[in-house]
C-alpha cells in the first residue's frame, strides 16, 4: 500500500513492522528484530517506553494542544528541565528537526543585525560540506549533496559552505564581518558517523570567539545520550551558543525539537516573529521531560559510552577476518562500518552500495535491522537501553553475516 500510496520519496528495507518493545522490533510474521538504526536516534530510550506511554496517555486525558496563544501548564516544567540539564537561559520548542535547525537560522540572523551590526540582508551562516540538517528549501541550500538539491532551486543565500574537520578552513570564512555563525554537527551522522579530529570542535569554538561569531551546534543526532555523553559537544567541553536538539527529546513517541540559548541571543526574537501551532505543546512538554528523565535515570550516556567500546572492539577484530568491512568508526553507540570498496564481490554485486545494501538484507534474515548511509557506509546505532550481552549476540550477527559472504 506505501508503494501504491504513498509519495516514494524513501526506499525502506522491504519488512513491514508492527509492533517494538525496548531494542526489539517484530514484523507481520512475528519475526523479531534488533533495531540497530533506532529511527535515525530518535529511540535512544527503546521502543515503547513503559514511562513514556504513561506520560503519553495521562496527558493525553487532560490537555494536548493549546497553541502559545495562551499559557499551558506544563510547557514552563519542560523548558525548566532543558534549561537546567543542558546550561542555558532559554529554550524554544518547534516539532522537527529540520523546524530547529530554521529556528536557530533565524536567530543567528537576527542576532547578526542586532548585536553584531552586520548592514541589513547581509548576514552569512558558515556550513562545512556534507552536512545534514533537514529538509526544508532554506536547509538545503547549505548542502553539498547532490540528491538534496537537484531540482529543488532556487535556493536561499546566505550560507558559505566549508571543508569539515578543517581548522584553517573556519578560520578563513570567520574572518568576514558579516559571519554572524557557523554551523555544524559534532559528528556527522546522516554523511555516515565521520568523526572530526580531537580539538576540531574546541578550535571551531575559539574561533568562533574571536571573531563574535555564534556557533550553532546541530546535535539533533548526536545529543541526549547516543555519542555516550549527554551532548557530543561535553567531548571537548564545547558550549556552543545556539544548541539544537530532537528526535530523542521524546523518545521516539512524538516530533519534538528544540533551540536552547542565553538571552543575549534568544531575546533577540520578539512576540510574533517565530512560532509554530504545535511546538511547545502540553503533550510534547510532557513526553520531554519523562523522556529526559528516563536518560538520566538509566544512565544511557554511560551505557552507551561502556558498550560504545565493546562494540568497536568487535567490529575491529572483525576487520582483521575478512576484507570485506574496512573500517568502523563512531562514538558510543553511533557507530558504521565502511564497506570495501574494492572487494571482488558476487558478479551480481556491481557496487559497494548494492554489497552495503545486500549486507543489510542478510542482517534483517538474521533479525538485526540496520540501513545504508551514503553509498558503502552503515551506521550502526541500537537502543541505549541495549545491554552487554545484546551487544554480544548483534556482533556475533554482523560476523556471521560479513563472514558467509565471499
Ligand atoms: N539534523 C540532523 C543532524 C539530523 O540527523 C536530522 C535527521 O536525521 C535532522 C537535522 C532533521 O531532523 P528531522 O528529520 O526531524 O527534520
Amino acid at each position: 500500500m506505501e508503494e501504491k500510496y504513498g509519495a516514494h520519496n524513501y526506499h525502506p528495507l522491504p519488512v513491514v513492522l508492527t509492533k517494538g518493545e525496548g531494542v526489539f522490533v517484530w514484523d507481520l510474521d512475528g519475526k523479531r528484530y534488533y533495531d540497530f538504526l533506532s529511527a535515525y536516534s530518535a529511540v535512544n530510550q527503546g521502543h515503547c517506553h513503559p514511562r513514556l506511554i504513561r506520560a503519553l496517555t495521562e496527558q493525553a486525558k487532560e490537555l494536548t494542544l493549546t497553541s502559545r496563544a495562551f499559557y499551558n501548564d506544563k510547557l514552563g516544567i519542560a523548558e525548566k528541565l532543558v534549561c537546567e540539564t543542558f546550561g542555558y537561559d532559554k529554550a524554544l520548542f518547534m516539532n522537527s528537526g529540520a523546524e530547529a535547525n530554521e529556528t536557530a537560522i533565524k536567530l543567528a540572523r537576527k542576532w547578526g543585525y542586532t548585536k553584531k551590526g552586520i548592514p541589513a540582508n547581509q548576514a552569512v551562516i558558515v556550513a562545512v560540506k556534507q552536512n545534514f540538517h533537514g529538509r526544508t528549501t532554506t536547509i538545503i541550500s547549505a548542502s553539498t549533496d547532490p540528491s538534496a538539491q537537484s531540482g529543488f532551486g532556487p535556493f536561499m543565500p546566505g550560507f558559505e559552505v566549508v571543508d569539515y574537520d578543517s581548522t584553517s578552513a573556519i578560520e578563513k570564512a570567520l574572518a568576514n564581518p558579516n559571519v554572524c555563525a557557523l554551523w555544524i554537527e559534532p559528528i556527522q551522522g546522516e554523511a555516515g558517523v565521520f568523526v572530526p579530529h580531537d580539538g576540531y570542535l574546541k578550535s571551531a569554538e575559539k574561533i568562533c570567539r574571536k571573531h563574535n561569531v555564534l556557533l550553532m551546534m546541530d546535535e539533533i543526532q548526536t545529543g541526549i545520550a547516543r555519542t555516550g555523553k549527554m551532548l557530543a559537544s561535553e567531548y571537548e567541553d564545547v558550549k556552543p551558543d545556539l544548541l539544537i536538539l530532537g528526535k530523542a527529546l521524546s523518545g521516539g513517541f512524538l516530533p519534538i525539537s528544540l533551540v536552547l540559548a542565553n538571552d543575549e541571543v534568544m531575546l533577540v526574537i520578539k512576540p510574533g516573529e517565530h512560532g509554530s501551532t504545535f511546538g511547545g505543546n502540553p503533550l510534547a512538554a510532557a513526553v520531554c521531560v519523562e523522556a529526559l528523565q528516563i536518560v538520566k535515570d538509566e544512565n544511557l550516556a554511560e551505557n552507551a559510552f561502556k558498550l560504545g567500546l565493546v562494540f568497536r572492539e568487535r567490529m575491529n577484530a572483525l576487520i582483521k577476518k575478512t576484507n570485506l568491512v574496512t573500517l568502523v568508526r563512531g562514538k558510543g553507540l553511533l557507530n558504521a562500518i565502511v564497506i570495501n570498496d574494492k572487494h571482488e564481490s558476487d558478479a551480481a554485486w556491481n557496487s559497494e552500495a548494492e554489497i552495503a545494501w545486500n549486507l543489510c538484507l542478510k542482517f534483517a534474515e538474521n533479525g538485526l535491522l540496520a540501513k545504508p548511509t551514503h553509498g558503502n557506509i552503515i551506521r550502526l546505532a541500537p537502543p541505549l537501553v541495549i545491554t552487554e550481552e545484546q551487544i554480544h549476540e548483534c556482533c556475533d550477527i554482523i560476523e556471521k553475516v560479513v563472514l558467509s559472504m565471499k
